[in-house]
């Protein structure tokens, strides 16, 4: 993997200059977007043209205002809301963009038995964790059912999805922005871009290098403010995701209610404070990002690490920080000391 090259390429020759020659009239270009799919969008790249870059950014944000428009269960006339109204009636035919996605939402699934599952919906759409709502006991059993990745039947040979009972409902959130991230990668690449930064919220994707140095990804400190991180992880060509307990919820009672559900009981999920997971593809990383809340710090450590390429740094409950095998050797950057 070339981010583990790379970063034991920076703990031995940190202080090595690499730098290769910049050209003259080209420059980093970098553009900030809040709103789409709800979130802030970041673009950055290098350009030999100023407008040019420029453009390319607005594709990138097209691409992700149509990912949105499709995707979004907040937007009634999308297609992912139309499947939740119909497809408990019978096989109905959608996009190969939408239907592509599911089949990878089914392997994700699969690979972290279970605790990704885009089913989780059938009882998430009962939690509203900016108006501080969350559904009953009575409410979460009756709808616990329906939370099942195999009620979800694709079919390949007609393009079709099928729900297998009523009452199952399908939310993208946990994929879609890491998908965003590729779709705009793609973008960047068509137009012969080589060196780019994109990132929707929690996921990011790197191509190229900063001119023989990384890129630098800071993940932030769970329990403190947004610039404050735990480490920086440096980046060539890869794809990088963080889910964090702290990023939509409310505190009653003494207990986080937060917007990672656990499809197998429909509360929060709660055994760890933050995960991050490095890999080739955004899609990848934020579909595997989830796992370890569900399924614990250990059992998801074993799911990263018997993945070939996906590495992984979870903050536990107590706070404190494990690395998947491939990282242990080139552990993620400290930050500096704070200022005396
Ligand atoms: P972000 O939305 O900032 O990228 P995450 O990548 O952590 O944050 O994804 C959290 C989102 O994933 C939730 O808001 C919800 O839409 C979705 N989600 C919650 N629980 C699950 C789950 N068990 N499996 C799949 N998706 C989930
Ligand atoms: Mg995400």
């Amino acid at each position: 993997m070339r981010f583990k090259v790379l970063m034991s390429a920076l703990c031995f020759a940190a202080a090595a200059t690499l730098a290769a020659a910049v050209p003259a009239r080209a420059e980093w270009v970098n553009r900030v977007t809040d709103g789409i799919m709800g979130t802030r969008i970041t673009v950055e790249l290098w350009s030999e043209e100023r407008a040019k870059a420029e453009t390319a950014i607005d594709a990138v944000l097209d691409e992700m205002r149509h990912i949105d428009e499709s995707m979004s269960t907040y937007k009634p006339t999308s297609e992912v809301s139309l499947v939740n109204a119909k497809a408990a009636d019978g096989p109905m035919h959608i996009s190969k963009e939408l239907f592509d996605l599911l089949v990878k939402a089914k392997e994700y699934s699969v690979i972290t038995a279970g605790a990704f599952d885009i089913t989780y919906a059938s009882v998430g759409y009962m939690y509203n964790f900016p108006k501080h709502i969350r559904p009953d006991e009575a409410q979460i059993a009756k709808a616990l059912p329906a939370v099942d990745y195999r009620h979800v039947i694709l079919d390949v040979k007609n393009q079709t999805v099928q729900f297998s009972q009523k009452g199952v409902r399908i939310d993208l959130g946990g994929i879609a922005k890491g998908y965003s991230v590729d779709c705009g990668i793609d973008v960047l690449k068509a137009r012969g871009i080589t060196r780019a930064y994109v990132s929707a919220g929690g996921d990011s994707r790197i191509i190229g290098d900063r001119f023989g140095k990384p890129w630098m990804v800071g993940i932030r400190d769970p329990r403190k403010g947004e610039g404050e991180v735990i480490a920086s992880v440096p980046l060539v060509d890869a794809a990088i995701s963080t889910s964090g307990d702290y990023e939509r919820f409310f505190d009653e009672g003494g207990v986080r209610y937060h917007h990672i559900i656990d499809p197998h009981t429909g509360h929060s999920a709660s055994k760890v404070r933050s995960a991050t997971v490095i890999g080739p593809y955004a899609t990848r990383t934020d579909g595997l990002s989830k796992t370890a809340f569900v399924l614990g710090p250990e059992k998801a450590m074993e799911i990263y690490n018997r993945i070939d390429d996906i590495d992984a740094i979870i903050v536990k409950l107590d706070g404190t920080v494990i690395y998947s095998k491939g990282m242990q050797r080139g552990k993620a950057t400290p930050p500096p000391p704070p200022p005396k």
